[in-house]
């Protein structure tokens, strides 16, 4: 794309919370408009939505805040070209109607809803591509007139000129060319008076200074109307790049699939955002190397010629991939914080950076963290499994005795926990860690036994301990 600073946006239609998929496209706009020091804008599509819907807006304000994707025009913060809701910018739709009118680019049309049904059937039966048949462009001035005057219901249409084409170059997909015969006149403003969505859409991109604009490409054949409408009011015709959508793993767009999960709902189980941001970034893109990127990393190395056309397949495992990722990334401060005030009634105060620290390399989940507090804090829930029993009947008792041995001797300072250990017993790796392992958490894997043993009380250790060789005793 060159090094202009581009001027991209993301436009909802605020009908329900955001999912990966139409974040995955705010995310691509942002990154473009960041690496290349340009602006990224947020304009609602509110035109055809009805009311109660604020909600929604609200939310994916919310949502895109949340994931750091910042805009610096648009929605909630106002700027230079607004409103930046659709359904208060009606005043400005109307006079680009008038304008159009008076070039004679577009003529009210009266076709009821039937006649143009009976139309679109004829003109499949006869094997045609279905679309208007110019009928009321070819109205006279008197004709037209007089049905205006006797208020008879009418949308407008923008006529198309016939026997052209409409060429642009998708900065995704490649030169695309289509014959302004198959797109024939169509609507721009509904008989309720309502800009059509993609008339309002494309205006407000150009009135806007949008100058890239990247979408999904359900969108693609919508272009050509729009370049023909733009063309026709010399507004400027910004670049486009269609991406192909993201479905689930079962194959159908998420957009459309029940169940799908939001944003929302990812972050309530425990998702970061900076996992999203590098999941998404990289979904249907192969841009990057394998490492974990901040959303200015993302930015510098997107690029769009390396976005794939075909659908992008959501794969849960490498979400998690990611989540993994961003929990060892964050610091400490936003460690705790994503742990969530849950966790305060457990951890004591100052165990509470060791905690973090020792639990950090193997949770994915704040869930993961309350569960590893309640081992390491509490006897509530210990009930050594019948598979950590038997591991542990298998033991010699004195071997316990040594354990505990260690475990004094080192005295608060267990680096050389491990090698003292095996020193004493002569045992080695597994064998000689599993079962303290095993008799301190009832697990077979955790966060690493030296930062366990620093923060599990000293009666707590020296009691499971004693359970443990107790067990062992009885064989
Ligand atoms: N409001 C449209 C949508 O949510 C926007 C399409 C576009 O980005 O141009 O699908």
């Amino acid at each position: 794309m060159g090094t202009q600073p581009l001027k991209t946006r993301f436009a909802p239609s605020p009908t329900g919370l955001l999912h990966l998929g139409n974040v995955r496209t705010a995310l691509f706009n942002y990154l473009l408009a960041r690496a290349s020091g340009g602006s990224f804008l947020l304009r609602i599509e509110d035109t055809d939505v009805t009311r109660g819907h604020d909600k929604y807006i609200e939310a994916l304000q919310q949502d895109l805040t949340w994931l750091g994707l910042e805009w610096q025009e648009g929605a909630g913060i106002g700027g230079p070209h607004g409103p930046y809701l659709q359904s208060q910018r009606n005043a400005i739709y109307e006079d680009l109607f008038s304008a159009l009118q008076a070039r004679q680019e577009a003529y009210p049309c009266f076709c009821t809803a039937q006649e143009l049904e009976i139309e679109r059937k004829s003109q499949l039966a006869a094997g045609q591509p279905p679309r208007y048949s110019g009928r009321c462009y070819r109205l006279s001035d008197d004709e037209r007139a007089a049905r205006l005057r006797s208020d008879t219901p009418a949308t407008l249409r923008f006529h198309v000129a016939a026997d052209s084409t409409v060429e642009f170059e998708d900065h995704v997909r490649g030169l695309q060319r289509f014959g302004t015969n198959d797109i024939g006149d169509f609507v721009i403003r509904r008989s309720s008076g309502g800009a059509a969505f993609f008339f309002s859409n494309a205006v407000d991109d150009a009135l806007m200074g949008v100058t890239l604009v990247v979408r999904g490409d359900d969108h693609l054949s919508n272009t050509p109307r729009q370049i023909l409408i733009l063309r026709a009011l010399d507004l400027p015709v910004p670049a486009y790049g269609h991406i192909a959508l993201v479905v689930a793993e079962d194959g159908a767009p998420l957009s459309k699939r029940e169940g799908s999960s939001t944003i929302r709902e990812l972050r309530e189980q425990g998702y970061l955002p900076q996992a999203l941001n590098n999941y998404l970034a990289r979904l249907g893109h192969t841009s990057y190397d394998d490492s974990f990127m901040d959303l200015a990393g993302l930015a510098a190395s997107f690029d769009l010629r390396h976005v794939s056309r075909s659908p992008a397949r959501f794969d849960e495992g490498h979400l998690r991939h990611w989540q993994r990722e961003a929990v060892n990334a964050v610091s400490p401060a936003e460690f705790w914080n994503w742990l969530g005030d849950g966790l305060d009634a457990w951890v004591p105060a100052d165990k509470r950076p060791a905690f973090a620290e020792a639990v950090r390399t193997n949770i994915n989940f704040p869930v993961d963290a309350s569960e590893w507090a309640r081992v390491i804090f509490s006897d509530e829930h210990f009930a050594l499994t019948d598979g950590a029993r038997q591991v542990l009947a298998g033991v010699a008792p004195s071997y316990f005795d040594q354990v505990l041995e260690t475990y004094t001797a080192c005295a608060g300072k267990f680096e050389d926990f491990a090698l003292v250990l095996q020193t004493r017993t002569g045992k080695k790796g597994a064998a000689a860690l599993r079962p303290v392992r095993l008799a301190l958490t009832n697990r077979e894997r955790g966060p690493e036994l030296v930062r366990l043993l620093a923060i599990i009380p000293a009666t707590r250790v020296r009691e499971r301990l004693l359970a443990a060789k107790a067990i062992a005793a009885k064989q």
